[in-house]
């Protein structure tokens, strides 16, 4: 028999992931602050629970999807007594600290707790390209594998509740890194030709570099470099800081916001002027450092 799962907070994402059940064919028990928002979900089937106890006592699995942590504890607190024994799975986005004081918290009323990343957008849910990070309870994890597939592709990250939360967080970092630099590229060859650009050049540009970061068989075979690690010597600093200033100057003459860019040539231009080093490795040492 499939898992009963209740969805409680009916966002964008939580009727995403609701959808995904009921369509599984999961007994499904929604919740929402605003209850119209369950309406539709209910019409195709859902059941809906009155109160957030109603919706926890309902099911196996105890899906948690609101704005932030104060929306979770203002939902759970008040429930703690309907917790024993249920399994809450938060896929709320929120710090390490947040998520492991959530799981101590949740475990200590006798549930088990999973904390959950979730690295899609709403229409992606039930899609190959999404996943969920998962950390806490292992035992949860397992058991619940297969009804945490239909959302998506389900990673155990750890059992130190706050680890998808950590990891989350990261790759959020990263891809507003990415997307902000993409953002600039398009702007930088204008309007009209933003489309094709970004279909023909851009996304393989993007991909190529991103696929960088993973050192190639030889470099493996040698041990000289690491994944996340950049290669270096192939692309000296002054060769990069020339480039740079084009990059800006193109920019300014087209009238682009600059301000991702001079961040890195300023340093960039320290530590060429300092003679201390030559490479892109020390320029996102130094770029590291100043975000520590
Ligand atoms: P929405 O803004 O669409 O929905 C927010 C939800 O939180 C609503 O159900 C809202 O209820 C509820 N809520 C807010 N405050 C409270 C409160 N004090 N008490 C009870 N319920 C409350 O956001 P999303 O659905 O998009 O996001 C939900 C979570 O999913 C977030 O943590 C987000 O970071 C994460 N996420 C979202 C992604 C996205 O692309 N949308 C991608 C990955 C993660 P009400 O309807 O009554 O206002």
């Amino acid at each position: 028999d499939k898992p009963t799962v209740t969805i409680i907070g009916l966002g964008s994402m939580g009727q995403a992931l609701a959808s995904a059940y009921l369509e599984a064919g999961h007994r499904t028990t929604v919740w929402n602050r605003t209850p119209a928002k369950a309406d539709d979900l209910v019409a195709r089937g859902a059941t809906r629970a009155a109160t957030v106890s109603d919706a926890v006592w309902a099911s196996d699995l105890v899906v948690l999807c609101v704005l932030d942590y104060a929306a979770v504890d203002e939902l759970l607190a008040p429930n703690a007594d309907v917790l024993k024994d249920r399994v809450v799975v938060n896929l709320t986005n929120g710090r390490p600290d947040q998520a492991r004081r959530t799981g101590e918290w949740a475990t200590a009323q006798g549930a088990e707790y999973l904390d959950g990343g979730i690295m899609a957008i709403p229409s992606m849910i039930g899609t190959p390209e999404a996943f969920i990070l998962y950390s806490g309870s292992r035992t949860a994890f397992e058991r619940y594998e297969a009804a945490l597939r239909v959302l998506a592709e389900p990673k155990f990250v750890g059992t130190d509740a706050g680890l998808a939360a950590l990891n989350d967080l990261a790759l959020l970092s990263g891809m507003y890194g990415t997307l902000a630099g993409a953002r600039h590229a398009t702007a930088l060859v204008g309007p009209e030709r933003a489309a094709e650009f970004t279909t023909s050049l851009l996304i393989p540009w993007l991909q190529a570099m991103a696929n960088i970061l993973a050192p190639s068989s030889a470099e493996r075979e040698a041990g000289d470099r690491e994944a996340g690690d950049l290669p270096s010597e192939e692309s000296p600093l002054d060769m990069q800081a020339a480039g740079l200033a084009n990059i800006i100057e193109a920019s300014r003459s087209a009238g682009v916001g600059v301000d991702l860019l001079t961040h890195l040539l300023t340093p960039m231009r320290d530590i060429i002027a300092a003679g201390e080093g030559d490479v892109l490795t020390d320029l996102v040492e130094v770029i590291g450092k100043e975000i520590r």
